[in-house]
Order: C-alpha cells, then sequence, then structure tokens
C-alpha cells in the first residue's frame, strides 16, 4: 500500500513563492510516489478571520487555482475542503483534553502569530486561535498520514501533533499514526520586507499570478544590505533579501551574482531587474495555466467535491475506529 501524504494550505490569500518553494514543489514531486490528500483548511483560516467569512470563501478556490497551476494533477492527488468533512471538528474535540493550555501557549509559532495579530486579538487571543494546533493535528491524523511536507514554520505543529498521538495511544489504546514533517530545500523564505517569513497574511509577499509589471515593483521594495548604497560598495549577500530569491530563481547566474556583489561591481537596481525577469520567467507558465483553470470554475468546483467527498469517506472511516477505542460508539 502506498504511504500517505496530507498537506495544504489555508484560503487566507493567494499563493506565494514562499509557498512554491517551501512547500509546492515538494508536493508536487511526492504525489507521483504517496497517496496524497491536499486540504484547503477554511476552518483553520476562520480561527483569525473569524469576522471575514467572504475572505475565506473567495481564498478557497484561489488557493485550488495555485495548486493546480504548480501542477498538482486532481487525477493522484485528493483536494478536499476541510469545513465539509465534519469529523475533523469532531476529532478536534476529542483532542482538546489530551493538550494543556499552558503546552499551547509555549508554541513558538503560535506566539509570535500571536503578537503578529495584535490589532486582532488585542490582549486576548481566541479560544479557537490558540487551539488551532489541535485542529492541524486531528486534519493531519484523520488522513492516517505518514509524511507530512511543510514549511519550518509548521515544525512546533508537527511536534504538538505527535504528542498528542502518544498520549492517545496511551490511553485508548488505539493505534494511531505518528506522522513525520518533511522539509524541501527552502523551508523558510523571507519576506520583501526582510521579515522572517514571506505569509500571505503580512503583506509581503509575491504572488503566483502577479504580473511582471507587479513582480518588477516588488522587487524593486525588496530589502537590500544597508550599508551597500553605491555602486561600487561592496554588498554582502547573507543580509539581502533580494539575494535570498536570486538563490530560488537564478540557477547558474548566482555564482557571478555572488562574486559581482561582494567585489562592489554590481548595482542594486541591475540586480533586482535580473531578479524580476528570471522570476517572470519562471511564473509566466503557472500564471497562464493558472488562467485557465480560472475560467473553468465549474469543472474546480466540481473536482474540489469529488475530492472532498473521497476523503471523507477516508476520514469516517478513521473516526470510527477512535470511536470504538473511546467507547463511543452506541448500538
Ligand atoms: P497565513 O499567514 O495565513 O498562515 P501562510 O503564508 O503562512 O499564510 P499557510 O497556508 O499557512 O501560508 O501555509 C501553507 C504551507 O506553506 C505550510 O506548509 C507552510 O509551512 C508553508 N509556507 C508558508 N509560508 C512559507 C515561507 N515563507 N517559506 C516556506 N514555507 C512557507
Ligand atoms: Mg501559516
Amino acid at each position: 500500500m502506498l504511504k500517505r501524504i496530507l498537506t495544504g494550505d489555508r484560503p487566507t490569500g493567494q499563493l506565494h513563492i514562499g509557498h512554491y518553494f517551501g512547500a509546492l514543489t515538494d508536493r508536487v514531486a511526492l504525489q507521483d510516489k504517496f497517496e496524497t490528500y491536499v486540504l484547503i483548511a477554511d476552518v483553520q483560516a476562520l480561527t483569525d478571520n473569524f469576522n471575514h467569512p467572504e475572505i475565506v470563501r473567495q481564498n478557497v478556490l484561489e488557493v485550488a487555482l495555485d495548486n493546480l497551476a504548480v501542477g498538482i494533477d486532481p487525477t493522484k492527488s485528493t483536494f478536499a475542503i476541510q469545513s465539509l468533512i465534519p469529523e475533523i471538528a469532531e476529532l478536534t474535540v476529542f483532542y482538546s483534553n489530551l493538550v494543556t493550555i499552558s503546552r499551547l501557549q509555549q508554541n513558538p509559532t503560535v506566539k509570535s502569530e500571536i503578537k503578529e495579530k495584535q490589532l486582532l486579538f488585542k490582549n486576548s487571543v481566541t479560544y479557537g486561535f490558540l487551539g488551532y494546533p489541535v485542529s492541524q493535528a486531528a486534519d493531519i491524523t484523520i488522513f492516517e498520514a505518514d509524511l507530512v511536507p511543510v514549511g519550518a514554520d509548521q515544525l512546533p505543529q508537527l511536534e504538538q501533533t505527535r504528542e498528542i498521538v502518544r498520549k492517545f495511544n496511551q490511553i485508548y489504546g488505539l493505534i494511531l499514526k505518528e506522522p513525520q514533517a518533511r522539509l524541501s530545500n527552502f523551508p523558510r523564505i523571507k519576506g520583501l520586507d526582510g521579515n522572517k517569513k514571506m505569509s500571505k497574511s503580512l503583506a509581503n509577499a509575491i504572488y503566483l499570478a502577479d504580473n511582471p509589471k507587479v513582480i518588477q515593483e516588488k522587487v524593486m521594495s525588496a530589502v537590500t544590505d544597508p550599508a551597500k548604497v553605491r555602486l561600487r560598495d561592496k554588498g554582502r549577500p547573507e543580509v539581502c533579501t533580494a539575494y535570498d530569491y536570486h538563490k530560488m530563481f537564478s540557477g547558474d547566474e548566482l555564482r557571478t551574482i555572488t562574486q559581482e556583489c561582494r567585489a562592489g561591481n554590481r548595482g542594486c537596481v541591475f540586480c533586482k531587474e535580473q531578479l524580476s525577469q528570471n522570476i517572470n520567467t519562471k511564473l509566466a507558465p503557472i500564471r497562464e495555466k493558472r488562467q485557465s483553470f480560472a475560467s473553468q470554475p465549474k469543472t474546480v468546483k466540481e473536482m474540489l467535491l469529488s475530492g472532498t467527498a473521497k476523503a471523507r469517506s477516508v476520514a469516517q472511516k478513521t473516526m470510527l475506529r477512535v470511536k470504538e477505542s473511546m467507547l463511543l460508539v452506541y448500538p
């Protein structure tokens, strides 16, 4: 039997180059070797967008289009919409007894996200947001996933999932699978603003659907080495966000770029123009494929719903075993 993958995205906005190198390329390559489920996590997206359900609803389709555009093939992978699989919510409730509030508060990703969402949460975070790693544990384990390809920001959530599984197995005697995280070669791509993570929620991203003009404007705004002011100043690629992106998009040109920058033979404007072109060359076919899927919304919607139906039947089977082990099956 093929091993299983659970992966996915929150429909909080379109997907960007951080997702592409951090998660999507790996996801596409792995779909040939694993039974892959791609979860569009709309319930999780509502934990910090509860006051804007229209954003979440609209982005379910956008996120599906991005996945299709980069090569997720619905004949190989199964798309699933989280809210249409209520068994996940049910399992989340059971798991919520197996994790303490202080453990959730110590989760470093949750901690930094709460800080970033000061405007929304002020001094008191919601029960739903604090608990989202618990619902993520339910997402992963209800599909009995072996492997979860993620960006580095998700490692603490995977650790939390593994802890919940161990506790569950210890108490209820059911052997739930302990999933493994899998990182790509670019586990954490920085934002244009130099923030340590490019994120749809931080407005610091280059989206897969951005047109050449927008790409160029965004690249020009990327944070570079503050000590390099003139063309002849020697640069430090290690503190330059544009250089980080060159690593992903500029292939064989990288050596020359590095040497010229360090030697003071390269201006940042020229360097960024080259980068914009390379990004555009990579994104142009993805953009085209995306537009073609976008012109068939009915087909995409049907594909999402049929995938969800298949995924739900897998989830229902797991839930039956979970309930049996918890003495919750009544004749
Ligand atoms: P949000 O801010 O709404 O949480 P996000 O940009 O973090 O959005 P998610 O949908 O939460 O995107 O993440 C989808 C996947 O992409 C996850 O596996 C996550 O780890 C990965 N990912 C997201 N941003 C990056 C990044 N900047 N670098 C590498 N991987 C990333
Ligand atoms: Mg995220």
